[in-house]
C-alpha cells in the first residue's frame, strides 16, 4: 500500500471485506482466514479513525453481517442485533475495561462486575415466544433484518417449542446454533463421501445448516443452541446480565453452564486464561470469551454503536498457527473426478497433532494465496481441525519458482480436463478413469459400506490396473486364480478375499446404496431412502416426487438419486449386482406407501417432534393429501400446541382431530 493514498487503499479494504464478508454470511464459504479478515478489518478502522471524511458509507464497520438472502422471508429484529468488538490479547481487553471505566466516570480500584461466558462458535439466532409458543425463529441478518429460519430451528431438538414456567405474552430470545465438534466431523465426512465440498470450520457448518431452504436437511444434522440474552421482553425486572441468565433458564431454555460473574477484568482475565487451555476439552467449538457489563443500567450508560456495543467484548483465543515448507503439490482426482490440489508439507506439530499434508482446494484458491512448491508457509487448522494454509511468507521466497498449475489432462488417464463456467472444480471427465474407479471401489468396499475385509488401496489398484474390475458389480466375477495370480497375494488371502466378497452380498440395503457412491447419498439418506423403498428395484423405479416425500430427503438428493438410476452404467451394474446375488430387501411393515389413500390432512399449530413441511411429507408418502385449510372434504385436522382458528373450524364442521400423537401411531413412528 503507498501511505501517501488512503482513499485508495480505503475504497480497496471496503471492497475487499465486503467481498468476503458476502461469501462468509451468505454463501457460507469462506476464501479467506477469520484472522486474515480480522486483520484487513482493524488496517480499514484505524484508517477510517485517522481520516473520517474518507470513510465509505458501505464500510463493513458502519455495518454487521450482510443483508438476508433473498430466498428467505425476511424478519425485522424489534431491537437490532449487533456484533461484537474483539480483543486479540490482554492489553486489548484492559483498554476496554478502562474506557468503560471512563464512560461510567469510576474510578480505576473500583469493583466493575463482568459477566464472562464462552464465545461458542456458530451463529446468531433470534426466537420470538408468544404466550410461551415458539412464534418465529430468525438468523441475524444484517443487524436490522434477518432470515425467517423458523421450520429449520424447529428441528433443534434442544430448543423448546414451549416455554416453561411463567411466560411473558411475548419475549425475544438470543442465542447461539452451533454443531459439536463430532457432528462438525460427521457432516463434513459425509459431504466428502457425496463429493460435496467441505465446510471450513463449525461456524459455517452451522449456518450453512440453518439456513437451508429444506429444512430435512437441517433435520439430519444435530444442530444444538445456548441461549446468552434477550432481544424484546416485556414485564420483566430484570436488572443485571446474570439474573438474565438465570431468567432465560427458568424458561427452560439451554443457558451455559460454564458463565461466570467476575468482579472486575482481573477475573476476567482469569477466566480467559483457564478457558485458553480447556476448550480443547469441549465437546465444541469455542473461538474466545464475551466479557459483558453485568449491570443493566452501566450498559444503557455506556450504549452502543452501529456496529456492537460498547459495554461488551469477544476475547478471540489465538488460533495455533506454524510455519513450515510445501516440498510438493501433488493433484488428486477423487471418485467424481474432482482435481484436488494438495500440499506435502515439511511435518509440523499443531493444536495436538502432526501435520503434513493440506488440501488446497482448487485452483482459485492457489491462485489467490500464490503457493509455490518451495514456499515457506504459515498454516493452522481451520476451526481448530482442519488443517489449511494461512499465508504465504513471500519474503522468504528464494527467486521466482514457476506458480503451480493444475495440469490440462487428468494426471491419472490423460484426457483432458474440464472447469464448467462459474464452478471452481476442475475434473477429469472420464468415468473410465482408473482414479475413479479406485476410489469408488474402495468407497464401496469400506467399513460403514459393503464392508470387504482385505480389500485394501494396494490390492483395488492391481485389481483395475490389469483390467479384472472395472466397476463394483465385476468384484463378484473375481475368480481365486485371478486374485492368487496378484503381486504379493498369498494362497490362503486370496480364499479370505473371496470369502470377504462372498459375504458382502448379505450386507444391508441402506449400505449398498450408500457403498454405491451417489452424489449427495452419504449414510444417512441412504439408510432414510432403504428404509422407505425396500429394495433396490423399488429404488430405481421411485419417483423425484416419492423420494423427495420420505422423511429426511429434500429434492436435491431425490435429483440426484434419479439421474443416477437412469444412466446407462447404473443400469448395468445394477443388473449384474443382482445377478451376482446382491440385491437386498427389508421387510416392511404391511401399513405402508397407500395406507393414507383418499385422505386428506391439515396440519395447526405447532408439533413438537417434528416440522410441518417433514408431517405433510409422511402424508404424502403414505399417498395421502396435506393441505392448508380446513373444509368439509378434509378427512383429519393435526392439531399441535396453540392450535388456533383451523382448530375452531374443524370442530365445528365436525372433522376429527387428532392429537400430535394420534397421528404418529397413525404412520407407525412410536409416540
Ligand atoms: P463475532 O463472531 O466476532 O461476534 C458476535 C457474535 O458472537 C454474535 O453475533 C453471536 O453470534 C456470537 N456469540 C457467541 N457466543 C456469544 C455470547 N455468549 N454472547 C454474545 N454473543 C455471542 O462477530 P460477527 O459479526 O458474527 O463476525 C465477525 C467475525 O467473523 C470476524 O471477526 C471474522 O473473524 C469473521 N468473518 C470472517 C470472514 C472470512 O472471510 N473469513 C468474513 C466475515 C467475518
Amino acid at each position: 500500500m503507498s501511505p501517501s493514498d488512503p482513499a485508495s487503499r480505503i475504497a480497496e479494504l471496503t471492497q475487499l471485506l465486503n467481498y468476503h464478508a458476502h461469501r462468509y454470511y451468505v454463501l457460507d464459504s469462506p476464501e479467506v482466514s477469520d484472522a486474515q479478515y480480522d486483520s484487513w478489518y482493524r488496517e480499514l478502522r484505524d484508517l477510517e479513525e485517522q481520516y473520517p471524511e474518507l470513510a465509505r458509507p458501505d464500510s463493513p464497520t458502519q455495518r454487521v453481517g450482510a443483508p438476508p438472502a433473498e430466498a428467505f422471508g425476511t424478519v425485522v429484529h424489534g431491537v437490532p442485533m449487533l456484533s461484537l468488538d474483539n480483543a486479540f490479547n490482554e492489553a486489548e481487553l484492559r483498554e476496554f475495561d478502562a474506557r468503560v471505566r471512563r464512560f461510567l466516570d469510576l474510578d480505576p480500584s473500583a469493583d466493575l462486575p463482568y459477566v464472562c461466558e464462552l464465545k461458542i462458535d456458530g451463529l446468531a439466532i433470534s426466537l420470538t415466544y408468544e404466550a410461551g409458543v415458539l412464534a418465529r425463529g430468525a438468523t441475524r441478518g444484517d443487524g436490522t433484518t434477518g432470515e425467517d429460519i423458523t421450520q429449520n430451528l424447529r428441528t433443534i431438538r434442544s430448543l423448546p417449542l414451549g416455554l416453561q414456567g411463567s411466560p411473558p405474552a411475548r419475549v425475544e430470545v438470543r442465542g447461539e446454533a452451533f454443531l459439536s465438534k463430532t457432528e462438525f466431523e460427521r457432516v463434513n465426512r459425509e459431504r466428502d463421501e457425496a463429493g460435496e465440498p467441505l465446510f471450513a470450520n463449525p461456524r459455517n457448518a452451522a449456518a450453512g445448516s440453518v439456513r437451508q431452504l429444506d429444512s430435512s436437511i437441517t433435520a439430519r444434522r444435530k444442530l444444538d443452541a445456548y441461549f446468552y440474552g434477550t432481544g424484546l421482553l416485556e414485564g420483566q425486572a430484570l436488572t443485571t446480565h446474570a439474573e438474565e441468565l438465570d431468567y432465560l433458564r427458568s424458561l427452560g431454555l439451554r443457558v451455559n453452564t460454564t458463565s461466570r460473574l467476575v468482579s472486575s477484568v482481573e477475573g476476567a482475565l482469569e477466566y480467559v486464561h483457564e478457558w485458553a487451555e480447556r476448550r480443547h476439552d469441549l465437546p465444541y467449538e469455542t473461538d474466545g470469551v464475551v466479557v459483558k457489563l453485568n449491570s443493566f443500567a452501566q450498559q444503557r450508560t455506556v450504549g452502543a454503536t452501529s456496529h456492537g456495543p460498547r459495554w461488551a467484548i469477544a476475547y478471540k483465543f489465538p488460533a495455533e498457527r506454524q510455519e513450515t515448507v510445501i516440498e510438493d503439490i501433488i493433484v488428486q482426482v477423487g471418485r467424481t473426478g474432482a482435481l484436488t490440489p494438495v500440499a506435502r508439507m515439511t511435518p509440523v506439530f499443531i493444536d495436538g497433532s502432526t501435520v503434513s499434508s493440506a488440501t488446497l482446494h482448487n485452483q482459485d484458491e492457489i491462485d489467490r494465496k500464490d503457493v509455490r512448491i518451495g514456499d515457506r508457509v504459515v498454516i493452522q487448522k481451520a476451526g481448530d481441525i482442519i488443517p489449511e494454509v494461512v499465508e504465504v511468507l513471500k519474503d522468504g521466497r528464494v527467486g521466482d519458482p514457476p506458480r503451480f498449475r493444475l495440469p490440462a489432462t487428468c494426471p491419472v488417464c490423460g484426457t483432458p480436463v474440464v472447469r464448467e463456467t462459474g464452478e471452481v472444480v476442475t475434473r477429469c471427465p472420464n468415468p473410465s478413469c482408473p482414479a475413479q474407479i479406485k476410489n469408488t471401489i474402495r468407497h464401496f468396499a469400506s467399513r460403514g459400506a459393503m464392508d470387504i475385509e482385505g480389500l485394501g488401496p494396494a490390492i483395488t489398484d492391481q485389481l483395475v490396473d490389469r483390467g479384472l474390475v472395472r466397476d463394483v458389480s465385476d468384484l463378484y466375477a473375481l475368480t481365486k486364480e485371478q486374485i492368487a495370480a496378484l503381486d504379493r497375494m498369498a494362497d490362503k488371502s486370496a480364499d479370505n478375499l473371496i470369502g470377504a466378497i462372498a459375504a458382502s452380498k448379505s450386507r444391508p440395503l441402506d449400505r449398498l446404496l450408500f457403498g454405491l457412491g451417489i452424489r449427495l447419498v452419504g449414510a444417512t439418506v441412504a439408510q432414510a431412502i432403504a428404509q422407505a423403498f425396500g429394495s433396490l428395484d423399488a429404488i430405481r423405479s421411485a419417483t423425484v416426487e416419492a423420494l423427495s416425500g420420505t422423511e429426511g430427503i429434500g429434492p436435491k438428493i431425490a435429483d440426484s438419486l434419479v439421474a443416477y438410476m437412469a444412466s446407462p452404467d447404473a443400469e448395468r451394474v445394477i443388473a449384474r449386482l443382482k445377478a451376482a446375488g446382491v440385491d437386498p430387501q427389508i421387510e416392511r411393515a404391511a401399513a405402508s406407501d397407500d395406507s393414507l389413500a383418499n385422505m386428506i390432512f391439515v396440519f395447526t399449530g405447532a408439533l413438537r417432534t417434528m416440522t410441518r413441511d417433514e408431517a405433510e411429507a409422511l402424508v404424502r408418502s403414505r399417498g395421502g393429501k396435506a393441505t392448508g385449510s380446513v373444509s368439509k372434504k378434509t378427512t383429519y385436522v393435526v392439531a399441535g400446541e396453540e392450535a388456533g382458528s383451523k382448530l375452531t373450524k374443524a370442530q365445528e364442521l365436525g372433522v376429527t382431530v387428532l392429537s400430535e400423537a394420534d397421528f404418529r401411531e397413525m404412520v407407525g413412528l412410536s409416540s
